[in-house]
């Protein structure tokens, strides 16, 4: 597969003529990168969605998930790291745009491309404030290094009175 040419597409040509039928779609597909607040999203490898579509008659109804990896950049280290996701998805597409226009997104032809759902689901799905690891230890707010790879020698001297009072009451506990 070439650039431009990865996109997701299900193939509901029978599904789609046989109302009340239904069929499960479980695929590696790519995904294209996309825009949070102006920041661009990759994704680290391939999406694997697991979904199931349901011909109503009038709908063609889509309910699964959606799981993979995302490359985000740490709230604390700036570093970038994968971050795995797993998101619902739930989407109702018709062929005749007419009749739902405001209900179900339209489509035509045999193929259903739900990635633009997938890419909103993921979106809602984000955390605030991302983290490479719970116990990330940032960036040194006096030098800057990341402190996950090396110790600077600024540890202590701008610690608050207050918080070496509380340092202390630790180290009496342990
Ligand atoms: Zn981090
Ligand atoms: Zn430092």
């Amino acid at each position: 597969m070439r650039d431009g040419e990865e996109m997701l597409q299900l193939n509901v040509a029978r599904l789609k003529r046989i109302p009340g039928d239904s069929a499960r779609y479980k695929q590696d597909v790519q995904m294209p990168s996309f825009k949070v607040q102006g920041e661009s999203v990759n994704f680290s490898g391939p999406v694997v969605i697991d979904v199931v579509i349901d011909n109503t008659g009038k709908h063609l109804v889509v309910e699964g998930k959606a799981s993979g990896k995302l490359k985000l950049a740490c709230s604390r280290c700036l570093d970038f790291f994968e971050y795995s996701f797993e998101v619902p998805v739930k989407e109702v597409y018709t062929a005749a745009p007419e009749e739902d226009a405001d209900e179900a997104v339209s489509f035509t032809g045999d193929f259903l491309d739900i990635s633009p759902e997938i890419t909103k689901s993921i979106i809602m799905h984000l955390p605030m404030k991302a983290l490479c690891r719970e116990e990330c230890r940032g960036l040194c707010p006096v030098c800057g290094i990341n402190l996950n790879e090396r110790q600077c020698r600024c540890a202590g001297k701008d610690i608050a009175p207050r918080l070496n009072v509380l340092k202390k009451y630790f180290e009496q506990k342990e």
